[in-house]
């Protein structure tokens, strides 16, 4: 490649291609064998959450002297990517812990907080991102949930439903609202630690997908959060939470593209094993056709989250590529898992087989971190020049 070129949007550098293969191992070795178990229990085993700590795929954008690897957003990406090729759950795992909890501590957080917290998050603390409640979803700033100014602390009272990995966080970013009578303008972001006194995890969902990924509801009766806890400025949390859910649903995007990889590996390995009239089902141009259109469109789901990760670490504006990512992706994804499963044939429609998991897993794709609907209120918003 010429000096002057610019390298192709999946062109890896040697840190990134080294890392990439590092994930996909541990995805393969450590993941794989324990997919269907963890599926069926709906949990994620501690010592597989462990070693995703001890790989450092939990603090990837936390700096160096915090304990994290001090990398590029760009490698949350390849992460979740990959985990995902072989299961979502570890995926939102990883994905929340980077593109939510820990950018936005790294973005608004104090030096202060960075030195309490980070070491925590990069070693064995799982972080979860509180915004949404039964009554405010896309609808997030009318979110219901209050703090009150009790002079050395905040007092937090309400209830946050739908929040990953609530069943085994430490550290909550809670996001609650100093002023009703200011509208979206009183919403505040807090650090809440898991062992403040009135502070609950309640009810865990039972789900169609990401089965093993925790969604459970929080309780906040009176919880009292230290002065010191909040995170960025008082009445400032609204622009928080746009700004981190910008970034992570490019991170949403990842896990879609690594869903379709790992739906289309599975389709094009059936295809040359299966045989019918005689012959590998892949001798069939009717099926390679529909191979070709699988991993076409997924090619262009990957450019699509690559490009808005990258222009995000390059500082460039990134808000209409990361929405435009997550929305294809996540229809890429229902479009390779469900072919997938017609590859299959009716082996495809059982839980003996890997591919079913796929077309359940994708799903959550379309709904989390905004639906559909609101990323193309996004990009509609920037293309008629509008604020998002
Ligand atoms: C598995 C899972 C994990 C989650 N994890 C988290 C988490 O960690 N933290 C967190 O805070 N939240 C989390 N969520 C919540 C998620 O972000 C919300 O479910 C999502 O934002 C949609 O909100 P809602 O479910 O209330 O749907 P609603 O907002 O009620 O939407 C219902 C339907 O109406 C449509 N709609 C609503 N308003 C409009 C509009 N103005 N224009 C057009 N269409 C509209 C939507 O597109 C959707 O199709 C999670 C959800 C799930 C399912």
């Amino acid at each position: 490649m010429s000096e002057t070129s610019h390298p192709p949007l999946t062109h890896l550098s040697e840190d990134e291609s080294l890392f990439r293969e590092q994930v996909r191992q541990f995805a393969d070795e450590r993941v794989r064998p324990l997919v269907s178990q963890m599926d069926r229990d709906a949990k994620i085993p501690r010592d597989l959450i462990d070693a995703c700590f001890d790989l450092g795929l939990m603090g990837i954008e936390i700096p160096e002297q915090h304990g994290g690897a001090g990398a590029a957003f760009f490698m949350s990406v390849l992460a979740v990517e990959e985990l995902a090729r072989v299961d979502a759950s570890v995926a939102v795992l990883v994905d929340v812990q980077n593109t939510l909890v820990n950018n936005a501590i790294l973005r608004w957080g104090s030096a202060e907080q960075h030195t309490r917290y980070f070491p925590k998050l990069a070693s064995g603390w799982v972080g979860a991102y509180a915004l949404s409640e039964a009554g405010s979803g896309s609808d997030a700033f009318a979110l219901a949930c209050r703090a009150e100014d009790k002079g050395d602390h905040f007092q937090l009272t309400g209830q946050k439903l739908w929040i990953t990995n609530a069943a085994e966080a430490e550290l909550f970013i809670v996001m609650a609202n100093v002023d009703p009578s200011k509208g979206y303008r009183g919403i505040t972001s807090f650090l809440v630690e898991r062992s403040f006194p009135g502070f609950t995890v309640g009810k865990k969902e039972d789900k169609l997908g990401i089965r093993a990924s925790s969604t459970c509801e929080l309780i906040l009766e009176g919880c009292r959060v230290p002065k010191p806890n909040v995170l960025g400025e008082v009445g400032k949390g609204y622009k928080i939470a746009i700004e981190t859910l910008n970034e992570g649903r490019i991170g949403i995007g990842a896990q879609m593209v690594g869903v379709a990889q790992g739906a289309l590996d599975h389709a094009v390995r059936y295809s040359q094993e299966r045989k019918q009239f005689g012959q590998a089902i892949a001798e069939f141009q009717a099926v390679q056709f529909q191979l070709a259109e699988m991993a076409t469109r997924l090619e262009a789901a990957r450019l699509l989250t690559y490009n808005a990760a990258r222009l995000r670490d390059a500082g460039a504006s990134f808000i209409k590529e990361a929405a435009m990512a997550k929305l294809f992706a996540s229809q890429v994804a229902e479009f390779v898992a469900s072919k997938a499963i017609e590859v299959y044939g009716g082996y495809g429609f059982t839980r003996e087989y890997p591919i079913e998991k796929y077309f359940r897993d994708q799903k959550v794709g379309q709904i989390y971190e905004g639906t559909s609907n609101m990323q193309l209120a996004v990009i509609a918003k920037q293309l008629l020049g509008r604020m998002a």
